[in-house]
């Protein structure tokens, strides 16, 4: 997501300018429930989504990292089903 004035997050819908943090709203991966991990630093505030340190990230922040496989989030495949998952890396020559 890009940085802008005035952004409401859809997930919290709090202004990401004034928002200390997103919602620490569990997330399903694989069938499976994770707490989301927060946005540890070194910044004070999360250079994607503008989270104080501590803080869970807003939707689709860059910065965010898997729960599940500690990658970030965006480019790992847990939100995948196994199968989809498989489709990819095969694709990839993995
Ligand atoms: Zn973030
Ligand atoms: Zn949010
Ligand atoms: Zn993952």
């Amino acid at each position: 997501m890009g940085r802008v004035p005035g952004y409401i997050c859809p997930v919290c819908e709090r202004d990401v300018e004034q928002a200390a943090g997103c919602l620490d709203e569990p997330i399903e991966l694989r069938g499976q429930t994770y707490r989301p991990l927060p946005f540890q630093g070194p910044e004070e505030r999360c250079p994607g989504c503008n989270v104080l340190r501590g803080n869970v990230h807003h939707l689709d922040c860059e910065r965010e990292l898997c729960p599940r496989c500690k990658e970030p989030l965006n480019g790992c495949l847990c939100r995948m089903s196994e199968a989809e998952a498989a489709e990819v890396e095969r694709l990839r020559g993995g």
